[in-house]
Formats: structure tokens, sequence, C-alpha cells
């Protein structure tokens, strides 16, 4: 079967691989749609980044590179084991975070926060961009009907936005500011939107993204290259600042921004994953009693809840993909496509079967 397979930086092949085999505890996937993550992207342009090098294997996987990508996917089930909760033929999405099940924070349940945390299609196991996935049951979500495998695959990057929004406390009404309309900063908008925000903000510069902001749900873009995007975010919240905010940039300027734009008192949740460190004031944070949080992917629960509000029709999912291409196109119309264009984009499907 086809798959496309990471071997270093700008070194991803579609090569023809063996047909993954039914093991114990695990369900085979016909894959039908798998995003192109920021991160699949990081991993391309400068990686091994998380993608677990020579020499040092993943603890829960034991697989270093070169390995298939893939981590935002959905398909068709195609053969289950004895006893297996799932049944050929059901639609599924899959859940790729790979956690022990033993250390302090899995004991309390927060797996996404694990001592071991991995992800399938990135650290090994298989990945979502081949025609063919064996994955652990335990990552294995059923579709309601009326969802489609498209759907699916968007699931993923969704329930980040959602943890966002859930970790910042926000109430119906309250007014929020988003930096950044990548793909995550999308999502954290849409959620935000779902759950009842009041006026939404977004800071963005790349023109397709500040159309797309609106698009999804955005009341306000203000584009920091043409205005001071901080006074314009007071102004827009009767000078005291957001109630919420997010970075889902990930740069000083965005980062000191959120914190002049967070009103006091207010929740600052930090999104984004940093290149390196960055300087800052700390009596920003001080001075008006911020809360600054910091979000790591999704709970079982978040992605869960995530099926079932696309179910209910709250997020617009076709605004956010950009395109749709070949698995056997993935590195030239995918990878590189992003490298050169990233903010055309939000989301790049592949369609692996
Ligand atoms: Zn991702
Ligand atoms: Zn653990």
């Amino acid at each position: 079967m086809k798959a496309a397979v990471f071997y270093g930086p700008k070194d991803i092949r579609v090569d023809e691989v063996d047909e993954p085999e039914l093991r114990e505890n695990t369900v085979k996937v016909k894959v039908e749609w798998c995003g192109i993550c920021g991160t699949d992207l990081h991993e391309y342009l400068a990686g091994p980044i998380f993608v677990p090098p020579e020499g040092s294997p993943h603890p829960i996987t034991n697989e270093t590179l070169p390995l298939t990508l893939g981590h935002e996917f959905a398909g068709v089930v195609e053969e289950v084991g004895e006893g297996s909760r799932f049944s050929v033929g059901d639609s599924v999405a899959v859940n790729p975070v790979y956690y022990c099940g033993e250390c302090t924070e899995c004991l309390r349940g927060d797996h996404n926060v694990c001592k071991k945390l991995g992800f399938y299609g990135l650290m090994g196991g298989g990945g979502g961009m081949s025609e063919h996935a064996v994955v652990p049951e335990y990552m294995i979500n059923k579709l309601p009907d009326g969802l489609t495998t498209e759907q699916g695959a968007l699931v993923e990057p969704i329930a980040v936005g959602l943890r966002a929004v859930r970790r910042s406390g926000m109430k119906e009404g309250d007014s929020a500011v988003v930096f950044g309309a990548g793909p995550i900063g999308a999502v954290t908008v849409q959620c935000l939107k779902a759950l009842g925000a009041g006026k939404i903000i977004v800071c963005e510069v790349a023109d397709a993204r500040k159309k797309k902001a609106l698009e999804i749900g955005a009341d306000y873009v203000v584009d920091p290259t043409e205005e001071d995007a901080v006074a314009r975010v007071l102004e827009l919240t009767d000078g005291d600042g957001a109630d919420v905010s997010f970075d889902a940039a990930g740069i000083q300027e965005t980062f000191q921004s959120a914190l002049q734009t967070t009103r006091k008192g207010g929740v600052f949740v930090i999104v984004a994953i940093w290149e390196g460190e960055i300087a800052h004031n700390p009596n920003d944070i001080v001075l008006k009693e911020l809360d600054v949080r910091g979000i790591i992917c999704y709970s079982k629960q978040d992605f869960e809840d995530t099926i079932q509000m696309l179910k209910e029709g709250k997020f617009d999912t076709e605004g956010l993909i950009t395109e749709r291409v070949a698995l056997a196109d993935v590195v030239q119309k995918g990878f590189d496509e992003l490298v050169a264009h990233k903010d055309r984009h939000v989301k790049i499907l592949v369609k692996s079967g």
C-alpha cells in the first residue's frame, strides 16, 4: 500500500510499504481522509522534532524514523479482533494520543499530559497518510450517522480549539481575542462561537486568513501591520480588554499583545507551540492579576464532545478545508504548497484511498 513516510527534514516520500496486520486490541481502518497538521509541516521543514530520531525510540511504540505521518484522520473499519466494540463498516475517527495509563497524570485522568505522551502518526505505530492503518482500539471513536469521514478528519484539530476555549473558562457572552488565524486559531474561533462567546476579535496579518476568520465567526479582524492592534482591541472592548485571550501564533509580539489586551483578572490561554524563548515583563501579568494557562492537545472527553458538537452542526467544517489532495501528491501539493503558500490555507486534507 501507499504511505507518506518521514525520513528527515525535507524528506517525505510516498512509499510502497507492507499493509499493516491486525494485532491484539487493535482495529484495522481503511483510511479515507487525513489532515496535514502544522506539526507535520514543522517536521518536514525542521524535523525530527516530535518524531523520535534514530537512537531514541518512543517509549510506547519503540519506533524511530523513518515512520508514517498523519495523526488527523478518519476512515472505515475493515477488520476487528474478537470482542471488539467496533464492527466492519463503522465510520470512525482516531484520537491519536498514546498514553501509558500508569503515570501520576494518567491515574488522575489527565492523559494529555502523560509522562510518555505520544501521537499515532508522529511517533510510530502507523499513520493516517496511508491507505490502511492498524490503530489501538482505545483510540477509535465511532462517528455517528450523518457525519462524514471528511468531518471525522477534522475532529482532532477542532478538539484542540475546544480544549483551549474550555481552559479559558469562557462564559456565554464573554469577549475574546484570538491571535493568529491559522488552523488552530481558526478552530478556536469556531469553538468560541459554538460555545456562545460575545464579541470575537481576531488579530491576523495574512489576507486569506483574515477573510477566513470573518467567514467562520470572527466579528472583527485587526491587522497589526495596518494599525495599532493593542489600541484597536482595547477600543473594541470599551477600553477594558477582552475577557479571554488566545495566542495561536506563538511569537513575542502576539504574546505581549495578548497580555496587553486581556482585561484585568482575565484569562490568557497559550495554544501555540513555541520555537524558542521570548522576553516579557511578568508585571504585565502580576499587575492585572491575569491567569495565564497552557493547553496541550485535548482530553478524551474533549474529543468525544467535538464529535457530538459536529453532529449537532455547531461547526462549519467546509469553511476550514482549503484544499483536498491525493495521497500520491501529498508532498508536492500538500507539504510544498503549505511551505510556499501557508497563509492561503487553513486545512489541507489528504484523500488516502
Ligand atoms: Zn495536529
Ligand atoms: Zn501516563
